[in-house]
């Protein structure tokens, strides 16, 4: 059956050999088990369930999300000689119900629908006459609460599955591997927890950075200057910015386009067209850009402000490097894009899921204040374990020599406690440089014995430190109603003498400014 497999793949797609992984959804499939395939993006996930489809009888659904996608996707396949069609709203009633007999009528290898469409008891109707041996869902943490883009209308897939007459295979396919979401995804499609193929999160040719204490709009312009010839997408946090950003870049000649959930759809789309098409190098667009984009030649994605998370993170970086060309991925990190997320978050989620958000967004902080391999990093938080440094991002590169902190370290833990780990960052940090601060008084934090102990400091570096001890997990971190901060084992340890602290950016920024001509 493989060899089957293996000749498809020649002779309809052109590819020599299978990628990591897609052998074995492959497999998986044909053996009709149930399966959920873990991969990052770019890695190959269609394949996956259009060659099953193609050796199957009768129809394979797939269900996604991406309107714009789909359409894309089903041309490619249909110049690839492969009878498939889509259903999604930008087609009229009469369209839909057309295409809807045709695939009842058994006219399709493949045929692609949004989630919204099972909520139609019509169109169940019609599924429920069809031959349907595999069911595809794409972008599948959609599903579940705790994936970054959660929608409602997966949670209608079950109820599809159990009104059909068959018993399809289902194969659930996304690029989050975080456990919780994945748990949530089996469960849903019932998915045994030994079904999963999961490949190696790494991207050998990306290399991360973080760009902090830098004035980001002159590092973007250099950027940009040293990087004319190359193409890549710029992130921001909200459609204001990047309408700024792109006013800005479109006056300084760079051929730019730009993208995000406040424009037309015919405005999207063909900007979106243009960015694909290399008529423009640049695309400037909030995180509604990019989901389903196949363009390979990204040289670098840069996160202007903070993304909110680290699976949206690695998603949008993801979009770089598909061809396997180094590449780089750059966030460029100011302290108040915390605040700035945290209020959209407030504002967009439901208070009880709210606290779930503030602690992802509390890990994508970490990311920012680490001095370990970023690479590792992600790949850590999203559940590998068997990782090491991968020599090309900004902290492996990053030659300063490290220094010995530990004083620092205790004196900003001590105070933690001295304060009943109630308070958050920003309070400790004004004790510990002893602000003047009404508040401080009030609470009689002037009387404390590490009041002003680290006086010879900004508030702001102060504050960096403890960013930092919080990304080596010796300061966590609650999120009430606002963010408190407490000491963690390991810092306990540190307290004790038990264990060192050391830190590449020891310097701090006072000592930086005085030596600046
Ligand atoms: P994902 O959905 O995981 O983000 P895609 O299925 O869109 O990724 O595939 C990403 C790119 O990799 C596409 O350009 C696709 O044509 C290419 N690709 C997929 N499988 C192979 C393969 N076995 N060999 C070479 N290229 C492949
Ligand atoms: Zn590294």
């Amino acid at each position: 059956m493989l060899q089957k497999a293996n000749d498809l793949l020649k002779t309809y797609f052109g590819y020599p050999a299978f990628r990591e992984g897609q052998e074995s959804a492959i497999s998986a499939v044909l053996e009709r088990k149930n399966t959920l395939c873990v991969m990052p993006t770019g890695g190959g996930k269609s394949v996956c369930y259009q060659i099953p489809a193609l050796m199957l009888p009768g129809t394979t659904v797939v269900i996604s999300p991406l309107i714009s996608l789909m359409k894309d996707q089903v041309d490619s396949l249909v110049q690839l000689g492969i009878d498939a069609t889509y259903i999604n709203s930008s087609l009229t009633n009469q369209e839909a119900s057309e295409r809807m007999e045709d695939a009842a009528a058994g006219r399709y290898k493949l045929l692609y629908i949004a989630p919204e469409r099972l909520e139609s008891p019509y169109f169940t109707g019609q599924l429920g006459k069809m031959d349907i041996p595999l069911i595809a869902v794409d972008e599948a943490h959609c599903i579940s609460q705790w994936g970054h883009d959660f929608r409602p209308s997966y949670r209608h897939i079950t109820k599809m599955v159990d009104g059909l007459a068959g018993e399809p295979v289902m194969l659930a396919l996304t690029a989050t591997a975080t456990p919780m979401v994945r748990e949530d995804i089996c469960s849903s499609l019932g998915i045994r927890k030994d079904h999963e193929v999961i490949t190696g999160f790494e991207r050998k040719n990306l290399s991360f950075s973080v760009v902090k204490g830098q004035d980001r709009g002159k590092y973007l312009k250099n950027f940009l200057k040293q990087n004319k010839s190359e193409t890549g997408i710029i992130y921001a946090a909200t459609r204001k910015t990047v309408d700024q950003l792109y006013e800005n870049l479109k006056k300084g000649g760079l051929s730019v386009s730009r993208y995000h959930a406040g424009m037309s759809d015919a405005d999207r789309y063909s900007e979106q067209d243009r960015f694909l098409r290399d008529e423009s190098a640049v695309m400037v667009a909030t995180s509604a850009f990019g989901m389903g984009i196949d363009k390979s030649n990204i040289r670098y994605v840069i996160h202007y402000q903070l993304p909110r998370n680290m699976e949206s993170y690695y998603q949008e970086a993801g979009r770089a490097g598909r061809d396997g060309l180094p590449s780089s991925c750059t966030v460029l990190y100011s302290p108040q894009d915390i605040q700035v997320q945290r209020f959209l978050i407030e504002q967009s989620i439901e208070p009880n899921r709210a606290a779930a958000e503030l602690e992802k967004l509390q890990g994508m902080a970490d990311y920012c204040h680490t001095e370990s391999c970023l690479q590792e990093t992600i790949l850590r938080y999203f559940g590998e374990t068997e990782t090491e440094p991968c020599g090309r991002c900004g902290n492996c590169t990053d030659t300063r020599e490290s220094e010995d902190v530990t004083k620092e370290a205790q004196m900003v833990l001590s105070c933690i406690i001295r304060m009943g780990q109630r308070f958050g960052k920003a309070i400790t940090a004004q004790v510990l440089t002893g602000s003047q601060n009404k508040k401080i008084l009030e609470f009689g934090f002037d009387k404390l014995s590490t009041y002003g102990i680290m006086e010879n400091w900004s508030a702001k570096d102060a504050g960096s430190l403890i960013e930092f001890l919080i990304s080596e997990d010796m300061i966590g971190v609650e999120h009430g109603t606002f963010p408190t901060i407490y000491v963690a084992a390991k810092g306990k340890e540190v307290l004790k003498g038990l264990r060192q602290v050391h830190r590449k950016a020891a310097v701090r920024s006072a000592e930086i400014s005085t030596k600046d001509p």
